[in-house]
């Protein structure tokens, strides 16, 4: 238990969740629970049916062209293994180039190093420039004719920066390239429409956007995913089996074998349902706003504090990351906890990026719909402290 009132500014890690989500997990648990595409009986009926309206709903958050292009995952970072271990062990060849950007997440940048091994593929990074958002003069000389795979993060979760996914995906089409966004960070804060931004692929995690743990998204392009061989085999996701061989179930199941995460799936449905109520557009406006308001107020700490990402708060997400020079980023962590603060401390899953920076972790307040300016006055006010306990030494 941590000190209250609570300020939870650590979204980037998960989310706090709604009563509505929580209840639709007790509602399922209680009232229909069945496993789906199976049984005649009512009950399977019921949560056969509850499932699928969950991944209508999740696929249209994002904007699939239908919900068969949407598969159920545990996270990100499943959606983007399936993606390594089916699409990419059949389409990357030796010699062919899988370009990531220097701001990744381990989970997509660690499967690609993999694939890149396997397949005497080159793993290249586009570079970052000063202000941490790419640097695009880069992107025309390092996407060319050997990019086979464009793997990149629509907000960084390490400094908060946007990409810019859509002109980014266009040039990776230009030279015959597929394009992977990784939407953890984006997903939840803004509106993410996967034909506007024509991509292949999109992994996201329920856990970041209101919903439950163990549940996630990954769209797949129609056409694309038609092409797909299942990485996973077994239950649930066949048409027939002999004991020599068996054919693939519709999709989007052949990518689903085992019984599925039922509830949670049911969750994120019901996470997309207050999401949609409160407007994507609206919870986008509000963020911005907020880390206006936060990028003006750490001003006051400038002098103590560098401050990571671009300035302009429309450019980047709620997410604000910083390092004292003399206090490490956990010692601020524990003091502001004892004030009921909760901020990440760490590389944040993204080292080489915050290695990028010179320091070995980074402390990260990261916002979200329920966040106000208040909290950030009262992270502000105890980081002044913080620091004025730590000797106040300048940077
Ligand atoms: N990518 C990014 C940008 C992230 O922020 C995260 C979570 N911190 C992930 C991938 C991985 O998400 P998960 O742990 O839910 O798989």
């Amino acid at each position: 238990m941590t000190a209250s009132p609570l300020v939870w500014l650590d979204s980037a890690a998960t989310s706090q969740k709604p009563r509505q989500v929580i209840q639709a997990l007790v509602d399922y648990y209680e009232g229909y629970n069945a496993n789906v595409h199976r049984g005649v009986h009512a009950l399977s009926m019921e949560s056969t049916g509850r499932y699928e309206e969950a991944r209508q709903k999740v696929a249209d958050f994002v904007n699939a062209e239908s919900a068969k292009c949407l598969i159920w995952t545990r996270n990100t970072t499943e959606g983007i293994n399936l993606v390594a271990n089916s699409w990419a062990m059949d389409n990357i060849k030796p010699g062919d180039e899988i370009v990531v950007t220097a701001m990744e997440h381990h989970s997509n940048l660690v499967p690609w190093q993999q694939i890149a091994k396997k397949k005497d593929a080159k793993l290249r990074i586009l570079p970052l420039a000063d202000d941490h958002t790419l640097d695009m003069d880069a992107v025309d000389r390092i996407i060319g004719p050997r990019t086979r795979l464009l793997a990149m993060s629509h907000e960084s979760n390490a400094v908060g920066t946007i990409n810019p996914v859509k002109e980014l995906a266009a040039k990776a089409r230009a030279v015959g390239a597929a394009v992977l966004v990784d939407g953890a960070q984006s997903v939840p804060h803004m509106p993410v429409d996967v034909q506007d931004i024509d991509c292949d692929f999109l992994a996201f995690s329920g856990h970041k956007m209101l919903g439950p743990t163990g549940i996630g998204g990954l769209y797949v392009k129609l056409d694309v995913l038609e092409q797909m061989t299942p990485f996973l085999t077994g239950g649930e996701m066949v048409l027939a089996v002999t004991y020599e061989d068996a054919t693939w179930d519709d999709l989007p199941m052949r990518f689903e074998a085992g019984t599925p995460n039922i509830a949670d799936a049911i969750g994120l449905g019901a996470a997309v349902d207050y999401l949609n109520a409160l407007g994507m557009d609206n919870v986008r406006e509000h963020e911005v706003s907020l880390t206006r308001y936060a990028l003006d107020a750490f001003k006051e700490l400038e002098e103590e504090l560098d401050v990571y990402g671009p300035k302009d708060a429309e450019k980047r997400g709620g997410i604000v990351s910083f390092h004292h020079p003399d206090v490490h980023p956990h010692d601020l962590g524990t003091v502001l906890d004892r004030r009921g603060i909760a901020i990440r401390t760490g590389h944040h899953c993204a080292m080489p990026m915050v290695r990028s920076l010179g320091v070995p972790a980074t402390a990260r307040a990261s916002m979200y719909l329920y966040n106000t300016e208040e909290e950030v006055d009262l992270l502000v006010d105890a980081l002044k402290e913080a620091l004025r306990y730590f000797g106040n030494g300048a940077k």
